[in-house]
């Protein structure tokens, strides 16, 4: 299969999603995770229709922007950041999924507001509550929104989950339950620079489970680009 019939075929399961949730499937963005494909795949995928890339490494994401790889597209940064990069993404994406401290939130807006802008972040919630993963325990989620208030760099658009691997897509429900939940209930509440817009979650095993869930972006990356082959490990 080549990417554009991968990404035609990724696009009708949304749809089909989407229409039994009894949504409209224009509500749902895929995020094209485009991480060891190189610029080359990825203007492929632009050309096929993908509408948004997104990176999780900056120094990959640097030198594919470098080389022309994103346009006509959104870009996004859904990985770990550390705070020492985030100097770079400030203003060259349109959104950076995963941030997961007052920390990160406050280099970001310092970042931005050094550039006369004001960068859409979505907060990274830890939902299966593995140690080693990122984002944040559910329960401190409501006093991190709380504080974005007090950075005028940043605008917090909504929320975004990695769960745990699972063996079969229901299996997910649960985690993807609990981040609608969050979604809903600090929705209704009203902080400062906060608007719950976004909920991002399911990747190629599981993007059809997220949006009966509610997700509004989903980001596949396998299931358009295939399988990833990563360097062996040293032994
Ligand atoms: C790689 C990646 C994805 C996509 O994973 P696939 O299983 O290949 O679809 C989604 N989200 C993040 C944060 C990723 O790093």
């Amino acid at each position: 299969m080549s990417i554009a019939e991968n990404i035609a075929q990724v696009k009708a399961n949304i749809e089909r999603a989407a229409l039994a949730a009894g949504r409209d499937p224009k509500e749902i963005l895929l995020v094209g995770a485009t991480k060891m494909n190189d610029a080359d795949r990825v203007r492929e995928a632009i050309a096929a229709g993908l509408p948004c890339c997104g990176e999780n490494r900056v120094q990959e994401l640097l030198e594919k922007n470098e080389a022309g790889a994103y346009a006509g597209a959104q870009l996004h940064f859904i990985g770990t950041l550390q705070k020492n990069k985030a100097k770079y993404l400030v203003g060259l994406v349109s959104l950076i999924h995963s941030v997961d401290s007052v920390e990160l939130m406050k280099e970001i807006s310092r970042q931005a507001v050094k550039r006369g802008i004001r960068q859409d972040i979505l907060i990274e919630v830890n939902t299966g509550g593995e140690a080693s993963k990122s984002g944040l325990a559910p329960g401190e989620l409501a006093n991190v929104l709380e504080k974005a208030g007090e950075f005028p760099g940043i605008f917090v658009r909504g929320l975004m989950t990695i769960p745990p691997i699972c063996r079969a897509p229901e299996e997910n429900l649960p985690y993807f339950d609990l981040l609608r939940q969050l979604f809903i209930d600090n929705g209704e509440k009203k902080y400062d620079n906060v608007c719950m817009d976004f909920m991002s979650m399911g990747m190629s095993g599981d993007y059809e489970a997220a949006i009966a869930c509610g997700a509004n972006i989903v980001r596949v990356g396998t299931a358009i680009f295939g399988q990833r082959h990563y360097p062996e490990k040293q032994a």
